[in-house]
């Protein structure tokens, strides 16, 4: 035992351990064993398997891994619940959601035990930081079921919700999942990860206390088998996923033409970006936030620490110093840092990436102090001398390692920043408010801190651009993933092109049409070949070949171009040498050249609605009714360029939380088959009106009214490349879109097999995906514009800017 006189001379800590006495108990209760928790109640155990604390390496548990028959079952417990649970008053939700918020709050000291030592996390951080964040996700959340109906109006529940959680944020990530679902009144299968499932098991105990009717909330154990069983379940509406980018690209193909809606939370390799005006005493408390929280295990790890040359030695000097001074050791020791890594795999595959992070020339330091020995620890790791293409700089390490690179100007930070297929996060430091607010919509990722980091509320939204996944979770954002159109949505079609006037025959032909339909003068009509339209040019096919247009009353009505990859390929790069001006374009820019397309449109509008009646034998009225309405709709987009704004969120921190919409960037559209000119402007001017460019597939059968549009563009000072648009075959066109790493979303309208192909394809570089094959009625304004079009043209960066000395 030392002397108080010593202690005041080493300054050394003593042991603060934390009091297990409750968990054990709990678990004592259960001995050790648990089934699931389906339709409110526990399952027989089953096939068990071992829960480890990592820290001591010893078995604290044994849990059921979920066959396919518990998986079927919970999922029957949740579609029977769900007529009764979407049913309710939404203050009757806001009041169940917020018995679990008191739920989590009341045991919270349980809860972060248990959690600490499930996962092997620090009792400083589950106390103060996961389960805090956990009942505060709850409130919120009850707070969007009470307003359910006059803030998301028209819009209901999806239905039955799988929620697929890794290991990292054990509960947290359950919250989020779950609070926002319940919210909008789905029903819930949860898996949560076979590292740390025990914390979910308690939630349900809570959620039982709570009163949470049977079969709302299902616990379903297991590993990645259990998983995929609730990816791949036919009456399964909705897929909410946390974990890798690679199981994540899994499941993208599993649900491809499934119909089911699918959100994406996947990997990172954020920047962390100094500049040489930034406190650097406060940057070194950032990095330590940055990436040794949680021993480093978060998505959105500032793991890159990208510092400006003039200050990169001294900051080095002061991250060693500070090194030195962190502690590893018990996690339930409240004065300890960094507690232990999850699971002996996960340690094993951060000492090879380290190992090979040596090996490929990097410089690599640790401090002087020793880890524990017994139990998963690694000490905090720093590189230097990384080059940018090294395993180590591009590869998700996650663990509490930090590469550490150098740049000159901004400009170089930002090509740095963005050098990395990830898009989650990105940490800003700077003193300079207009550099930060300058670099900060550059960066390409869903969540970007000021002179701050790895702050999260469930009132700002969350979630990755690229290869970080879609969707948001948090905030009103999120709120989005968790409700579906009330209305609007009809049975499926039998076939893509039912619903015009009579099927049009058409063919691609090598050779020029045979005889074109007469004048009514009896003289040959002028030959009119279109071309396709890219970089804001008529341009000729790659291969010649042309496809001849047939009314359903078998008059040749004309031809158009038969496009092809090479074809797509120019259109990709046409647009995207235009999206970055175009994306930095006012609104009141945008809404201007929308408005004069819509003039010059006013103008031809006889013209077209005779081609569109030529073509699909609708009748004059019907078509002269398509044209009036694609010029109102140019009107809505040109009205909403300058009006769709973003939020402020109201976060607990002194400051506030921009959500801005961006632009996706290149976006590729396949256009339905009916209502030719409707069908392309319902889709290209959202896409524009919001910053974007795009690849247009126009309607395969009747291609010749956006062909014919090419002049009004052309006339209406359309900067080239914004909008290009390729005819030919669509579902072989858009599977070239859906596969090229330069399109960052692609949409489809038309048949189920389109649909899937277009999905699976996406999933190369994760891109988002709008696609259906439900019937809509593009004449409707209720289901043919407005903020579904603007949402899905879009997607949310949450800046967070701290404010005062
Ligand atoms: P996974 O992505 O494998 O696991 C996440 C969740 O998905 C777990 O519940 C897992 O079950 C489940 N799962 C696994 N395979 C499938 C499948 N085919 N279908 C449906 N569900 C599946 O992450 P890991 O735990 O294996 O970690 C590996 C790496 O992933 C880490 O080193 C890290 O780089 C990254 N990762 C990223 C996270 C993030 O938040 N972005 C979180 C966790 C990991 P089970 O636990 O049984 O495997």
């Amino acid at each position: 035992m030392s002397t108080v006189a010593e202690i005041f001379q080493t300054m050394e800590y003593g042991p603060a351990p934390e009091s297990d006495k409750e968990v054990l108990s709990w678990l004592g209760k259960h001995e050790r064993v648990f089934g699931h928790y389906i339709g409110g109640a526990w399952t027989e155990p089953g096939q068990l398997f071992d829960v480890m604390n990592p820290a001591t390496s010893k078995v604290i548990a044994r849990v059921t891994n979920g066959t396919k028959a518990d998986v079927d079952a919970a999922v029957a417990a949740a579609r029977a619940a769900l007529p009764e649970w979407k049913g309710l008053a939404p203050h009757a939700r806001a009041r169940f959601l917020y018995a679990l918020a008191r739920g989590v709050q009341k045991h919270s000291r349980l809860l972060a035990v248990l959690e600490s030592m499930d996962n092997g996390k620090s009792i400083r951080e589950t106390r103060d930081i996961d389960i805090p964040l956990v009942a505060r996700h709850f409130y919120h959340h009850a707070g969007w079921a009470q307003l359910l109906d006059s803030e998301f109006a028209g819009y209901e529940a999806i239905g039955v919700v799988g929620q697929i959680i890794p290991w990292n944020f054990p509960l947290l990530m359950l919250a989020w999942k779950i609070a926002p679902a319940l919210a909008a009144g789905n029903t819930i299968i949860l898996k949560p990860a076979e590292f740390t499932p025990l914390t979910a098991l308690c939630f349900a105990e809570i959620a039982h206390e709570a009163g949470i009717p049977a079969g709302v909330i299902n616990i379903v154990n297991g590993h990645g088998e259990t998983g995929a069983a609730i990816v791949e379940h036919a009456d399964v509406d909705k897929i909410a996923f946390t974990g890798s980018t690679e199981v994540g690209r899994i499941i993208r193909k599993a649900t491809a033409g499934s119909g089911k809606k699918l959100s994406l939370e996947l990997g990172g390799k954020s920047p962390f970006i100094v500049y040489e005006d930034a406190d650097l005493d406060s940057v070194v408390e950032g990095v330590v936030d940055a990436i040794w929280f949680n021993q480093g295990q978060v998505c959105c790890a500032g793991s890159r620490l990208l510092v400006q040359e003039g200050v990169a030695e001294r900051l080095v000097a002061k991250l060693r110093a500070r090194m030195e001074k962190l502690r590893v050791g018990s996690p339930l020791d409240k004065a300890v840092d960094m507690g232990a890594i999850v699971a002996p795999v996960q340690l094993e595959r951060i000492r090879g990436l380290v190992q090979q992070g040596v090996s490929e020339g990097a410089t690599m330091w640790q401090p002087s102090w020793a880890c524990p020995t017994e139990g998963c620890f690694y000490p905090p790791t720093l590189f230097t001398d990384v080059q940018p293409s090294s395993t180590i700089a591009q590869v998700e390490i996650f663990g509490p390692v930090l590469v550490t690179m150098t740049f000159r100007t901004p400009e170089e930070s930002v090509a740095l920043a963005n050098n990395t297929p990830y898009g989650l996060a990105a940490s800003i430091w700077t003193e300079s408010i207009n550099l930060a607010l300058d670099i900060a919509p550059k960066i390409k990722a869903g969540v970007v801190w000021v002179n701050s980091t790895n702050l999260f509320d469930a009132a700002a939204g969350f979630g990755g651009y690229r290869e970080s996944g879609f969707g948001r979770e948090g905030g009103r954002e999120g709120m989005w993933e968790y409700v579906k159109r009330a209305h609007g949505r009809r049975a499926p079609k039998s076939a893509e092109r039912a619903g015009v006037a009579g099927a049009a025959v058409h063919q691609a032909s090598a050779t020029p049409a045979a005889a074109s339909a007469p004048s009514s003068a009896g003289l040959p009509p002028i030959d009119r070949t279109p071309k396709l339209f890219i970089g804001g040019k008529q341009a000729r096919p790659d291969q010649g070949y042309t496809r001849r247009i047939v009314s359903p009353s078998g008059v040749v009505v004309g031809e158009s171009p038969e496009g092809n990859r090479k074809d797509i390929r120019n259109a990709v790069e046409a647009a995207h040498a235009a999206a970055k001006s175009w994306a930095r374009a006012t609104g009141h820019n945008r809404g201007q050249i929308l408005y004069y397309i819509a003039e010059n449109l006013s103008t031809r509008a006889r013209e077209f609605a005779t081609r569109i009646d030529e073509m699909t034998g609708c009748g004059a009225r019907r078509a002269k009714q398509e044209v009036d309405v694609s010029i109102s709709r140019l009107f809505t987009y040109a009205a909403w360029a300058d009006k769709y704004d973003g939020a402020v969120h109201s976060v607990p921190i002194r400051g506030v939380a921009i959500a801005m919409n961006e632009p996706v960037g290149v976006i590729g559209v396949a256009c339905p088959d009916e209502h030719p000119l409707l069908g392309l402007i319902s889709l290209a001017a959202p896409a524009m009106a919001t910053g974007n460019a795009t690849v247009v597939i126009p309607s395969q059968s009747f291609p010749l009214a956006a062909t014919d549009f090419y002049s009004v563009l052309e006339t209406s000072d359309v900067p080239a490349g914004v909008i290009n648009i390729v005819t030919g075959d669509k579902d072989a066109l858009v599977k070239v879109l859906a596969e090229h790493d330069g399109v960052e979303a692609v949409w489809y309208f038309g048949a189920r097999d389109g649909v899937r192909a277009t999905e699976l394809a996406s999933a190369s570089n994760m891109k988002r995906t709008w696609a259906t094959w439900h019937e809509r009625d593009w004449l409707d304004a209720d289901d043919g514009e407005g903020r579904e079009f603007l949402r899905a043209a879009t997607q949310v960066k949450n800046i967070w800017v701290p404010y005062g000395e």
